[in-house]
């Protein structure tokens, strides 16, 4: 039976230390502050939200909410990214994506309005480079950073380790392969045309799900001591929860089948989902941290 990597002790030390840093940071007069901005009332987008401004209060953090309507034209949404930019009191702003309607579209545009120094979702073009690059402003997406700080807490070392990412989004997996690889981890970016699938899961030391696809990763496509991260949050609506309600999240992981034979395994929910908020919270004490130099 593999071991649970879970997300609300990577959570807490995370907070922890993130509480630890705005206190220091408000003895020097300056208070973290984050700006969230939605469009529409998604559900996703409320729920991350609530979450959200639970964890910057136990993070120190301060925190604004702009909402604008589904129906807001790109350059009003544009408009208010720059003004948040231009406010000397706000040092991280997250804007809830996909974005709806027909904001959709423009995303990546509309997105590269705010300060790079100010986007702690890693959502500006300059932010992809500085992921690329291992330079420049910017942060990289959370959630792919919450592997990283997944790892790093449970002490799973991934220099010189073959890791099999499956998932080529802007969000998860192509920013998480540039990360590995720069911690000296060999990667294999996988996405829906791979072939040959349950092979590459066979032989990497670390798997990490990312496809959106439940049931995806079964008992045979895996191997002893491995570690899988399970970053996909599939809503079944079907599902019978232990209370006989319906509906609830599972990764992409067969659960019961895989975690039979691999070492570690993040769970969902329980995983990643509660370490990726946190990391947003420590992305705005060190935005607000780097706004002193
Ligand atoms: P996405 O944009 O839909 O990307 C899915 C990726 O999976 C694509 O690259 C796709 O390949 C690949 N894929 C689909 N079916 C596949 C298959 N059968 N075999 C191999 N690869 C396949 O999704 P995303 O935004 O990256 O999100 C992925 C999952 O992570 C979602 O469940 C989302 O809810 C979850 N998520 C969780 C968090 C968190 O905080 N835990 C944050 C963000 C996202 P192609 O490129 O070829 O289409």
């Amino acid at each position: 039976m593999a071991k649970q990597l879970l997300g609300r002790e990577v959570a807490e030390a995370l907070e922890e230390d993130s509480y630890r840093r705005s206190a220091a940071l408000r003895r020097l007069g300056i208070v973290p502050r984050l700006a969230l901005v939605r469009c529409g009332e998604g559900e996703d987008d409320i729920a991350y939200e609530k979450s959200i401004l639970r964890q910057a209060a136990r993070g120190g953090v301060e925190t604004e909410c702009h909402l604008l309507p589904e129906t807001a034209s790109p350059e009003e949404l544009k408009k208010l990214l720059s003004s948040i930019s231009g406010e000397a009191k706000v040092h991280g702003c997250l804007v809830f994506r996909p974005l709806p309607g027909k904001l959709a579209a423009e995303q990546r545009e509309i997105c590269n309005a705010l300060l790079p120094e100010k986007d702690v979702d890693g959502s500006t073009a300059a932010s992809a480079a500085a992921v690329y690059t291992g330079a420049g402003a910017g942060f990289p997406p959370c959630t792919a950073q919450a592997c990283l700080e997944m790892l790093d807490y449970y002490g799973i070392e991934c220099r010189g380790k073959s890791v099999a990412i499956i998932g080529r989004s802007l969000v998860v997996g192509r920013p998480l392969a540039l990360l590995l690889t720069a911690r000296d981890a060999t990667v294999t970016l996988c996405h829906s045309r791979t072939v040959n699938l349950g092979d590459i899961c066979r032989r990497a030391d670390l798997i990490v799900c990312a496809a959106a696809k439940p049931g995806l990763i079964t008992g045979d496509m895996v191997s002893p001591g491995q570690t899988v991260l399970d970053v996909s949050m599939n809503f079944l609506p079907e599902l019978e929860n232990a209370d006989g309600s319906l509906g609830g999240f599972v990764g992409d992981t067969v659960y019961e089948e895989v975690e039979k034979t691999v070492e570690y395994i993040s769970p969902v929910p329980g995983g990643l989902g509660l370490v990726t908020s946190a990391v947003l919270i420590k992305h705005v004490v060190i935005a607000a941290e780097r706004s002193l130099k």
